[in-house]
């Protein structure tokens, strides 16, 4: 090797352009490290850096004009020969199944094996013969000739071993070709392709001769792969999972979804939302108002959301149906602040779960209705319990409930409380003379009359055939004296309007007192029927305090 390096080389044309392809796949390597991670990323830095050490001796075996320089170059590739399809294998197979892991060391320590027992059985060729055979000379007798070897069985031992990787690769690029479908199914056809390249350039070395600057243009054929595959990967990005996964999960999306720029044109829009406006084609870059059957609504909504991210209502009444629209920014951050690039459009249809609603809300306004109406005839229902049918007043059932709490107020506020029971005159008599139908009248114009002289506080009970109590919350003794005495002489001043005319009527009444008279209803009942009776038999049309004591 020391006197190889002693020996005569020259930067031919070829050598350089060698060196060039080296330098390129050292910023392609650069690069690809530089970008977003994709499967198997490590394992295709590592095919850049085998690929780099093929041809970097292949540039040295042209270089140097000695056979045996040329010989010491050749074996020197070999690490980089074997590694190349071994991490090319690993590469396809981990990006084909998005294995994002890296590389174990004993892995890539393992796969090394084989290239560095290559390279030394290469290198000490001198001593057993076994991989270039004795017979390897230049092909002529001009300076730095190229070698033309003869191959030994360690060569084409090495050889079985790499084509069975190469054959390897082209398995799983083949087989997810065919598995896949579609944009992704193009994709992979086109790694096939770029795989085959290799396998085209060492058949035709092999076996047509075919050679580049008179040398193996597999190294070469490689580094136009290996560049081929980065633009794929990392440059259009056609391969990586994500996007086209975003890309299938648009158009299976059921939702409508729309891309429009800041000057209102849309860029995008799925299957869904061209199918909603009936459009198939041309439609990239039409104005969104100019849309048919949501364009219009689609584009007020937009002006009107101020930046927020709301979801907005939109009703299509051409289409009778309900939508829920979402509507977002999409900006790039600058280090003058967010720019704005246009805004993304989702639209759901929720017409389902609109008109549930709506028939849900009906059938709440509607139990609402039935049950103000029962609520009502409840109230009814009441009323009619507790008042007489004939003269409209309060009946006996409710004077109990009436009477507790007035008794009860009264003992807290330690004020009076009167009853008044009253009983009209002759009223049988009436009744024989003029007919039960004309006793009725008399009944509901006394009522009426009784009513209009009470104040907001008191009440009146029809509490028997003609007999009736007032209960006079406040009033004490002379007070509710007073104001019966008052109801009597009006009433008898009067006629009482009947069928049959008016009707003189008079009343008796006999008043008690609580506490003075009774501590309770029926005590105080007691008192006044006392009362009531004695007026009658003093002659009747007259008002009687109970007698104390
Ligand atoms: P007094 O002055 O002593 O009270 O004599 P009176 O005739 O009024 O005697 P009493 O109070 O006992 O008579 C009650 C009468 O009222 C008996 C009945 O014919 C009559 N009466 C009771 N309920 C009704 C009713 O709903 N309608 C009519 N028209 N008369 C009734
Ligand atoms: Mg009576
Ligand atoms: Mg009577």
């Amino acid at each position: 090797m020391q006197a190889c390096l002693a020996s005569a080389w020259s930067l031919s044309p070829p050598v350089l352009m060698t060196l060039l392809v080296c330098f390129g796949v050292i910023l392609l390597a650069h690069w690809v490290t530089r970008q977003r991670d994709f499967p198997g990323r490590d394992s295709f830095i590592l095919l850049h850096l085998a690929s780099l050490w093929w041809m970097a001796a292949a540039a040295l075996e042209m270089s140097f004009f000695a056979a045996e320089c040329k010989m010491f170059w050749a074996s020197m590739a070999w690490p980089g020969i074997v590694s190349t399809p071994t991490f090319w294998a690993v590469f396809l197979w981990q990006y084909v199944n998005s294995m994002r892991t890296p590389l174990a060391r004993s892995s890539i320590l393992g796969l090394s094996l084989v290239p560095l027992l290559v390279w030394a059985l290469a290198l000490s060729n001198p001593w057993h013969g076994l991989f270039y055979g004795a017979g390897s000379a230049p092909i002529d007798a001009s300076p730095g000739a190229p070698v033309r070897y003869q191959h030994g069985p360690l060569f084409y031992a090495t050889a079985v071993y790499v084509y069975l990787f190469m054959a390897f690769c082209m398995g799983v690029v083949t087989r997810a070709a065919a598995l896949s479908q579609g944009l992704h199914r193009r994709h992979y056809l086109a790694f096939v392709l770029v795989t085959a390249v290799p396998w085209v350039a060492n058949v035709g070395y092999v076996v047509f001769g075919w050679t580049l600057f008179g040398f193996d243009p597999t190294p070469f054929s490689f580094a136009f792969t290996l560049g081929a595959f980065s633009w794929l990967i990392v440059g259009v990005r056609l391969f990586d999972l994500l996007p086209v996964a975003r890309h299938l999960l648009l158009e299976a999306l059921l939702d409508q979804v729309l891309v429009v720029d800041p000057r209102g044109r849309v860029i995008e829009a799925n299957p869904a939302a061209l199918k909603l406006a009936g459009l198939q084609q041309g439609w990239q870059g039409r104005e969104l108002g100019d849309w048919p059957v949501f364009g219009a609504d689609l584009q007020q909504l937009l002006d009107e959301q101020a930046g927020a991210d709301p979801s907005l209502p939109l009703t299509l009444t051409s289409a009778a149906r309900y939508y829920e629209v979402r509507v977002r920014a999409i900006e790039r951050a600058t280090r003058h602040g967010p720019v704005l690039l246009g805004h993304m459009l989702y639209v759901r249809d929720v017409t389902q779960r609109q008109l549930s609603e709506l028939k849900l809300a009906e059938a709440l306004a509607l139990s609402e209705e039935r049950l103000r109406t029962i609520s009502s005839l409840h109230e009814q229902l009441r009323e009619q319990a507790l008042c007489d049918p004939l003269t409209g007043l309060y009946n006996r059932r409710y004077l109990d409930e009436f009477f507790a709490r007035e008794l009860s107020r009264a003992q807290r506020e330690q004020v009076p409380l009167a009853v008044a029971l009253i009983d009209l005159d002759h009223f049988k008599r009436l009744n024989d003379e003029c007919g039960h139908l004309v006793g009725d009248d008399v009944l509901k114009s006394v009522a009426q009359h009784l009513l209009d002289n009470l104040r907001s506080t008191d009440a009146v009970f029809r509490i028997g055939g003609e007999e009736f109590l007032l209960i006079l919350p406040g009033l004490d003794a002379a007070a509710a004296t007073s104001r019966m005495e008052s109801l009597r002489a009006q009433l008898a001043q009067i006629g009482q309007p009947t069928r049959i005319g008016a009707l003189p009527v008079t009343l008796s009444a006999g008043i008690a007192l609580w506490p003075d008279h009774g501590e309770g209803l029926d005590g105080l009942l007691q008192a006044a029927d006392v009362a009531l009776y004695t007026a009658k038999r003093n002659g009747r049309n007259r008002v009687q305090l109970a007698a104390t004591g």
